[in-house]
């Protein structure tokens, strides 16, 4: 079966200009002064040391978007300075989810590692103007030379070396000549500087550690104060876009470009994304990696663009969503409930309905000839008549789901049970005439059923009603396949939070996985291709496991639930409004 929602790769990413927002407002005004000549450039900064997560996407749909909105450019720049947790593997990663959430940075591809011989030049301009120097302190040292945030820092003996000196130091830092630890450079700024970052801030480190891109070339390694502000210069960025937390840096953003007189991008802070019921930082979800709490990077529980991906959410809902939470100056905590409406209000319109039974239990229609077997017309689907329908097979033997039989129904039971008559969703009426039971644990285990042929399609023509439609597989056509169902990867809502003594582990849900191994699914599935995405009538959104699942053994993951958290969500708070 085809699938509408799996070729994204070409379109557009962005249909219509975002909203305004204060990041907007800024650019709007620098515009007007014709500040940078009118430009818009922008860039995407991520460190090649772990997977990008929703956060992440937030700040790429920001990026991207305000580039393409205002007609410019944005650049994807690895933030590569720290070479002890940065890899090839990551670099590739991030392009393809970059890519996959259907941006394009074109031919502006950068590194911050092929500026190293130019930060270098750029620290020994400023060892020469008086504004650097090499410290010998520990690192200890240094953190006690660096006072609080109540009292002022004091000067390390080694600040009034000599220009000479310090440069001789830093060359011989560069040859390799000292240990790990051993020296510093740091800037000359002031030490009793209310910011504790203008405390002559570090700006290179010995480090004798291999850099996936530069190998043994350096053994100096630029600070992340040092190299992004120069990076932004070298690439003639407009505005630098980075989260709140920078906030306080961007007084040595300024500061090192000023100081060097080198063209002046503009830092502006924007709230990072928090997200319910999961952590968006690389260094708890690494530990959730190398701890085997998940089955790697792109578990379909974790909150990675890989991971979401895998699990069949769409680059279109994600982006919805990054332009539905907006852009602002203060930290909040998005529900997930809304990432998931965003996820069904798209797969709604595009995702072709099929039926499959999750749980199946044998139905035998008595009255159903032997080796009868005919096709039934199924819409597939009912928002959009231009997916046109499909055949459905139909046979004496069936499957439903064990749930939507109860031997003893209670009030508001309104499906199949013992003398009852109901739809067959696409097919007939059927009526429980027996039930088969286990005779160990009195379960019951086959039904057998009549059905109204003159009932064909759905609907019954002496206008007689029945209470429920239930889904439904033909045994002989169907095809077997293991479902995974999700549930929230932790149990708490901010598992950021943690009580004393806890660690965020500790809130993993036990129940973030079920495994349906011998699950039913209607023949046209057979074909579908990894990643498509479909609506198994009453149960969810599912799509085909893009790593697992094999010709012989099909395997899906259910994407999301019919049932919209987030409206219900919004209807309780305008109760109390
Ligand atoms: P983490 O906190 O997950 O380790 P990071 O900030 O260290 O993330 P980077 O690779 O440096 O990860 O991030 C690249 C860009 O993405 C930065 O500009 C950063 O500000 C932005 N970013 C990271 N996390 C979020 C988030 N939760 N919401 C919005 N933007 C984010
Ligand atoms: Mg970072």
């Amino acid at each position: 079966m085809k699938d509408s929602t799996a070729d994204n790769k070409k379109k557009s990413p962005v249909e219509a200009a975002t909203p305004t927002n204060f990041i907007k407002q800024m650019i709007d005004e620098d515009i007007k002064a014709k500040k940078n000549e009118g430009r818009v450039h922008t860039r995407f900064p991520p460190e090649p040391n772990g997977y990008l997560h929703i956060g992440h996407a937030k700040s790429i749909c920001l990026n991207f978007g305000l580039a393409k909105d205002y007609n410019g450019l944005c650049n994807l720049r690895y933030d590569d300075t720290d070479p002890s947790k940065e890899t090839m593997e990551y670099v590739e990663a991030i392009k393809e989810d970059v890519r996959w959430l259907g941006f394009d940075w074109e031919d502006r591809e950068y590194y911050a590692s092929d500026y190293f011989e130019q930060l270098f030049e750029y620290a020994l301009q400023l060892i020469k103007a008086g504004k650097a120097y090499v410290d010998s302190l520990s690192a200890e040292e240094i953190r006690e030379y660096r006072g609080t945030l109540t009292q002022p820092g004091k000067n390390s003996p080694y600040r009034e070396r000599s220009i000479e000196e310090n440069l001789d130091l830093f060359e011989r830092m560069r040859a390799g000549e000292f240990k790990d630890g051993e020296h510093v450079l740091r800037a000359k700024i002031d030490m009793a500087s209310p910011n504790m970052i203008m405390r002559d801030p570090t700006l290179y480190r010995i480090k004798h550690v291999s850099h996936y891109r530069t190998g043994s070339m350096w053994c100096i390694y630029p600070m992340y104060d040092f190299t992004h502000c120069l990076s932004d210069s070298i690439e003639g960025i407009t505005h630098s876009i980075c989260t709140l937390e920078f906030e306080i840096n961007r007084e040595l953003y300024d500061w090192v470009l000023d100081r060097l007189d080198a063209y002046h991008p503009q830092q502006i802070e924007f709230a990072r994304l928090n997200l319910s019921y999961t952590v968006l930082s690389k260094r708890k979800l690494i530990r959730l990696v190398q701890e085997g709490h998940v089955s790697g990077w792109d578990d379909p529980r974790m909150p990675t663009i890989s991971g979401i991906r895998r699990r069949g959410y769409t680059p279109e809902a994600i982006r919805n969503f990054c332009e539905r939470i907006g852009v602002a100056k203060a930290d909040s905590m998005v529900d997930m409930a809304l990432l998931e409406y965003c996820l069904r209000e798209d797969l709604n319109k595009r995702a072709p309905r099929v039926m499959g039974v999750l749980r199946p239990l044998k139905v035998v229609i008595e009255n159903y000839p032997q080796d009868k077997e005919e096709e039934l017309e199924a819409i597939n689907n009912p928002e959009d008549p231009s997916m046109g329908t499909r055949k459905v097979p139909f046979a004496r033997v069936l499957y439903i789901e064990q749930d939507d039989f109860m031997e003893d129904p209670p009030k508001k039971f309104f499906r199949l049970a013992p003398g009852r008559e109901v739809r067959l969703r696409y097919a007939f009426f059927i009526t429980c005439v027996d039930v088969v039971k286990d005779p160990d644990s009195g379960q019951a285990i086959e039904l057998r059923c009549t059905y109204d042929p003159k009932t064909r399609g759905g609907d019954a023509p002496d206008g007689r009603k029945v209470k429920a439609t239930l889904h439904w597989v033909s045994a002989k056509h169907a095809i077997s396949a293991e479902v995974r169902l999700y549930d929230h990867l932790f149990v708490k809502d901010n598992p950021n939070e943690v009580e004393n003594g806890k660690d965020f582990t500790d809130y993993i849900n036990p129940k973030s996985l079920e495994l349906l191994k011998n699950c039913k699914l209607e023949p046209s599935l057979a074909s579908a291709s990894p990643e498509s995405r479909f609506q198994f009538e009453r149960l969810g959104y599912f799509c085909v496991d893009s790593k697992d699942s094999k010709a012989e053994a099909v395997v899906f993951n259910r994407t999301v639930t019919l049932r919209d958290t987030w409206a219900k969500i919004l209807k309780s708070q305008q109760k109390k409004d």
